[in-house]
């Protein structure tokens, strides 16, 4: 199917007819035609390390992914409007694996579509508009949802904040306002809300609800200090609001404790929003919610979604969540997860330019510093390139860009740690020496 000599082609075909704010990772892109597990190869058959990839969170070309989409493709594949068994039996899997006041599901096709829809039950649900979102948030890229997403909003050409909106600091407590000493963290970055909820109900739009990232990724690998969620959604249902947890990222066992984050945190949402890992590459977004907010929403117009909750969409949904539970995957995570801590925590030491470590499972930060203490995207970026000439790839994060991210699929094992590590020790003594 491809040549070796492809490569230059793709990139021409790519600049000539794809729109120019879609970016390539590295200078000298990747191009890879076949993956196994946590591994992906390119078109000459080289062989990389996948340290950066959420989506195949069973792994990368999964058997069993392989053989319920053929075998449903081999049947039929319809919508929502008929019966069929696969469609009731994803919701039992999901809800099996959220607490009781779960219990009716929305199957749509991205992350973007199902926080987009959370916004819409949020308002149906309060008759308010106004949202309080952390800054620095990324919720999807279209019209409604952009307008959650600072992220997006607030970069280089964005579309600026609406005034149905009011930012609040992420609680890091590396780089933020209350740092980590601090025992009082949570409740002192909870406060943040209040005069957020007093903005909005001052300009008249009410408090519709509170989206949040679980652990903000996009602004830089947070985990926010514990109890920080109760406390927020506490304050935001005071004033008459829903709480949604956007669970794309760090839910499903990612997290090795935790098979979701707000568990994390003591706090149980209104809405939870499931996207990327669940379809594990097939297209699959997933809203989960209370019977009273879905009735809510039902007053208003037929909810309909030509593929979400497609057969052949649920017959995969459930596969992947059934396999995080076959193969331990959630257990991988914790004791991967905790390797790696372990030894990024070891470079911390080694090494001035690590300024933080901080994560959790396999959802990781490594922060690298200046001599001063600020931000060296640079170093970031050197680091990230290096890596994949170790053959190891792996992204960066955070508002200035230095936070190296490492989020492989949950299959990831003992060696490849060690070959992470390695690569990053090697890498980090080169830029002692620049
Ligand atoms: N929420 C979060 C936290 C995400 O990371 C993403 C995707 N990066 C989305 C929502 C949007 O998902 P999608 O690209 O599938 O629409």
């Amino acid at each position: 199917l491809y040549q070796p000599t492809d490569k230059a082609d793709v990139l021409a075909g790519r600049k000539a007819h794809f729109g120019g704010n879609l970016t390539l990772t590295y200078s000298d892109p990747v191009m890879l035609v076949r993956g196994w597990k946590h591994h992906l190869f390119d078109e000459w058959g080289r062989p990389f390390l996948d340290a950066y990839n959420n989506v195949p969170h069973v792994g990368h070309a999964h058997p069993r992914i392989q053989a319920v989409a053929a075998d449903q493709l081999k049947r039929m594949n319809s919508n929502t409007r008929y019966l069929h068994p696969a469609q009731t039996a994803f919701a039992d899997k999901i809800l099996s694996k959220l607490p009781d006041p779960f219990e009716v599901c929305f199957f749509v096709n991205s992350g973007t579509e199902a926080n987009e829809l959370a916004l819409r039950l949020a308002r149906a649900h309060t008759g308010a508009k106004g949202m309080v979102t952390p800054d620095h948030g990324y919720h999807g890229n279209t019209t409604g949802v952009i307008d959650i997403s600072a992220y997006k909003f607030n970069a280089t050409g964005g579309t600026g904040q609406v005034d149905w909106v009011e930012l609040v600091e992420v609680a890091d407590d590396y780089r933020g306002s209350v740092k980590r000493d601090d025992p009082n963290r949570a409740q002192k970055f909870a406060d943040l809300v209040d005069p957020a909820i007093a903005a909005l109900q001052e300009r008249g739009h009410g408090v519709a609800g509170f989206i949040a990232e679980t652990f903000p990724s996009v602004g830089g690998q947070i985990i926010p200090p514990q109890g920080y969620l109760a406390s927020v959604y506490k304050k935001i249902r005071a004033a008459g609001g829903v709480c949604i947890a956007d669970e794309v990222q760090t839910g499903l066992g990612r997290l090795g404790d935790y098979y979701f984050g707000f568990e994390h945190q003591g706090a149980v949402p209104d809405i939870v929003v499931l996207g990327k890992p669940i379809g594990n590459g097939h297209p699959l977004g997933v809203l989960v919610t209370t019977k009273e907010i879905a009735d809510s929403f039902a007053q208003g117009p037929e909810f309909f979604s030509t593929f979400g909750g497609s057969t052949l969409s649920c017959r995969i949904g459930k596969e992947v969540l059934d396999i995080v539970d076959d193969e331990g995957l959630q257990e991988n995570a914790r004791s991967m997860g905790a390797k790696l801590i372990a030894g990024l925590t070891a470079l911390e030491t080694k090494y001035a330019c690590v300024g933080d470590v901080r994560g959790m499972g396999l959802f990781l930060g490594l922060e690298l510093i200046n001599p001063d203490g600020s931000e060296a995207g640079n170093i970031c970026s050197y680091v990230q390139n290096r890596m994949r000439d170790h053959r190891i790839l792996i992204g960066s994060e955070g508002p200035k860009n230095n936070i190296l991210k490492i989020r492989p699929p949950l299959t990831i094992d003992s060696e490849d740690v060690d070959m992470i590590l390695s690569a990053l020790d090697s890498i980090l003594t080169e830029v002692e020496h620049i």
